[in-house]
């Protein structure tokens, strides 16, 4: 397996939004080639938190078709403002952060995809207001592939075991796994974690149980790992640093002007 360098995502040089964008897309391109694979088998979402409506927009125009939230309230905060993008369908949202089961409501028929699927119980509400609504809804289940307790999704052992409950549920559509990779510098340990992704995908997708037979969608790699998840079949990169520049650390001790 050729080495992929792997560019320090915080360096990204400032700039427009759209020549970030095409950056990004030659690194999944260069990663795609150099796993042999199709550069057109990974989507680009764009991990748009913290960030303006208009650098939103700025993304949409620059081509991007997948934008990515993380919290309930942002979400439908900005939704207003893209809806003419959304309904153009120019751009589909996916939520990618942690979702309370009491904040269900908000979510279901604005978003294309819950990518944080954690448990039966929040699959199950999603399940009956999609149902209720009679909106489709595809869902990832997010999987703690690096077992940092930090990390939302659920534990690897009980993944497979989600998915096929998942599965069977008759509104929302099982799509495929989610995980946040591993926070080291040890690629090693990165890309294993998407190994064993990828290997719970493929469990799940060749059980040939019922509802299953659409979970294909990797959901891994971000600004600092994209090439190991591409290397290890991505499916769908979440960029957002490597398009925005570096978010300020919650906190605000970055030195901004006052
Ligand atoms: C912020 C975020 C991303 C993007 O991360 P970057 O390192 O900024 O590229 C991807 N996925 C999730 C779930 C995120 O919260």
């Amino acid at each position: 397996m050729p080495a992929v360098p792997v560019p320090d995502a915080a360096a990204s040089a400032p700039g427009p939004v759209a020549a970030r964008v095409a950056r990004v897309r030659d690194r999944v391109a260069a990663a795609a080639r150099g796993a042999g694979r199709d550069v057109h088998d990974v989507r680009l979402l764009v991990a748009t938190k913290t960030q303006p409506v208009e650098a939103v927009r700025a993304v949409v125009a620059a081509g991007v078709d997948l934008i990515g939230e993380n919290r309930v309230q942002e979400l439908t905060a900005k939704l207003p403002a893209l809806a003419p993008e959304v309904e153009a369908g120019r751009v589909a949202v996916h939520l990618i952060g942690h979702l309370q089961s009491n904040k269900v409501n908000a979510v279901v028929g604005r978003v294309a995809c819950v990518e944080s699927v954690d448990s039966f119980a929040l699959a199950r509400r999603l399940d009956r207001r999609a149902a209720a609504l009679g909106v489709p809804l595809d869902v990832l289940v997010q999987v703690n592939v690096s077992r940092e307790a930090s990390k939302d999704g659920v534990d690897p052992a009980d993944a497979v075991e989600l998915a096929l409950a998942v599965a069977r549920l008759d509104a929302v559509r099982l799509r495929g796994f989610m995980t946040i990779g591993a926070r080291t510098p040890d690629v090693g340990r990165v890309r294993a974690g998407f190994a064993e992704l990828r290997g719970l995908r493929d469990a799940v997708l060749g059980s040939g149980a019922p509802g299953t037979e659409h979970a294909t969608e990797l959901s891994m790699g971000m600004s600092g790992d994209l090439e190991a998840a591409v290397a290890e079949g991505s499916t769908l990169v979440r960029v957002g640093t490597a398009v925005f520049g570096p978010r300020p650390a919650p906190g605000g001790a970055q030195n901004s002007a006052r």
